[in-house]
């Protein structure tokens, strides 16, 4: 990113003039969650603030917020030593506050994590993750139960698993629902969100950031000042931080596919959240199964290296892995019965295997910088979280 337009082709844009000059300009690269969430705080926090939020797509929630599983996680998959550990289960109420204050479709559906192994090792390996999982709750404070095959099949009567642990306090959401409720809270909070405004490079002038966008329609270039800059760009982060003179971020992108049954069989999941016994600290939750807040069946993610920043969803991975993943709890299921969902990146700040933490950093002091990097899951249950966090910081640095 070294492309920088001839100022004097250009005119600033909207944040110039009498009217707004004492104001602080504030700019939020991305309408992600974390984006969203981030401007919302903000507002409530400065009231002299000129909130303006960036985004290259033609609408919030466009990318990663869009297409993941739309849980609002306990925590319990999370090492407990971890920011987002800490973030997520705070989040998480607000978020649910959110929804319920704000006609956001979602629903309790409540988490099973079951051992389903056919063999000795498997159901060894499960077992050790469950009690692992078990003594991660403790830690977090999280109120489960531990259910036998037959209390399995009191609240999910078609699933077929030998032991799990049933955690109450999980909710689903539905990402398009939130988007727009989202987006009108940015609205009435008086939060501008320039779409279209594909942010090409950032140039430190003194006391602020000149933000340089190309609109992704028609080629136009406009130029946005902010004294605090805000880098929620999700799997593009790293470039945007780059862009700004903060090179050290790299972002390994990792997609997970969706499959959903489709027919009669969508219905052999009532409500609960089905997941496999994987211990915690794993760098995914393995291939489960989620009744969405619309009532769809789906099947995933998967979990694999992308070299690009951009998604396709014409590249679709066969069905076997996803019908292998859950037949393990559902053995009628066919590939029949299978249609391919959607996909949706992960921002991994890690190529190999652990479990990545947020990285939220406050780069500069006047003008201010923060890179929210690697904000993968369970980003979208953090969110408001992450943006009290960001808030948060303001005194400590200055602001
Ligand atoms: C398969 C999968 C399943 C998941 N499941 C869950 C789950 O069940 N629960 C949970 O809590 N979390 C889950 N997550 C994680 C969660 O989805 C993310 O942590 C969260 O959505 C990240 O939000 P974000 O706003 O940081 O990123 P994004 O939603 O990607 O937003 C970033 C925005 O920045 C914009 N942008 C990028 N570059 C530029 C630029 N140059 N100029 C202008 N705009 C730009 C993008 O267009 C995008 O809109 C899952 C993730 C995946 C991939």
């Amino acid at each position: 990113m070294t492309w920088r337009p001839n100022k004097t082709t250009i005119g600033l844009a909207n944040l110039k003039g009498g009217k707004v000059a004492n104001k602080r300009k504030v700019v939020i690269i991305g309408a992600g969650i974390v984006g969203l969430a981030t401007a919302l705080k903000v507002g409530q926090r400065l009231d002299n603030a000129e909130i303006t939020v960036l985004e290259r797509n033609h609408e919030v929630l466009s990318e990663t917020s869009r297409y993941n599983s739309g849980v609002i996680h306990s925590g319990i998959h999370q090492k407990s030593n971890l920011l987002k550990s800490r973030l997520a289960p705070r989040g998480g109420q607000e978020l649910i506050r959110f929804c319920e204050e704000n006609d956001v479709r979602f629903r309790r559906t409540g988490m099973l994590i079951a051992a389903a192994s056919r063999d000795l090792a498997g159901l060894t390996r499960e077992l050790s993750s469950l009690y692992r999982l078990r003594k991660n709750s403790r830690r977090l404070n999280l109120k489960l139960h531990v259910l036998s095959r037959y209390g399995i099949e009191k609240i999910e009567p078609n699933i077929r698993a030998l032991l799990g642990i049933y955690l109450s306090e999980v909710w689903v959401v539905d990402q398009l629902s939130l988007g727009a409720a989202l987006l009108k809270a940015c609205q009435n909070a008086g939060i501008s969100i320039v779409f279209e405004a594909n942010v090409q490079n950032i140039v430190r002038c003194r006391n602020l950031y000149e933000i340089y966008t190309k609109s992704s329609k028609s080629g136009a270039i406009k130029v946005f000042e902010g004294s605090i800059v805000v880098n929620a760009a999700g799997v593009n982060s790293d470039t945007i931080a780059s862009a700004a003179g903060f090179p050290r971020y790299k972002i390994y992108p990792c997609r997970g596919e969706y499959y959903e049954v489709i027919g009669e069989k969508s219905s052999l999941v009532s409500n609960t959240l089905i997941y496999p016994a994987l211990p915690p600290g794993h760098p995914v939750k393995g291939i489960h199964l989620t009744k969405t807040a619309a009532g769809r069946l789906l099947i995933g993610p998967n979990a694999k290296s992308w070299e690009s920043k951009f998604d396709n969803f014409r590249i679709q991975t066969p069905p076997a892995e996803f019908l292998d993943g859950a037949k393990r709890f559902l053995p009628e299921l066919t590939e029949s019965d299978l249609k391919w969902a959607y996909s949706g990146l992960r921002a991994k700040t890690n190529p190999g295997v652990g479990e990545d933490d947020f990285v939220i950093r406050f780069e500069a002091h006047h003008p201010h910088f923060i890179n929210l990097v690697g904000i993968e899951s369970p980003g979208l249950t953090a969110s408001f979280a992450i943006g009290d966090y960001v808030v948060s910081g303001f005194s400590s640095h200055g602001f």
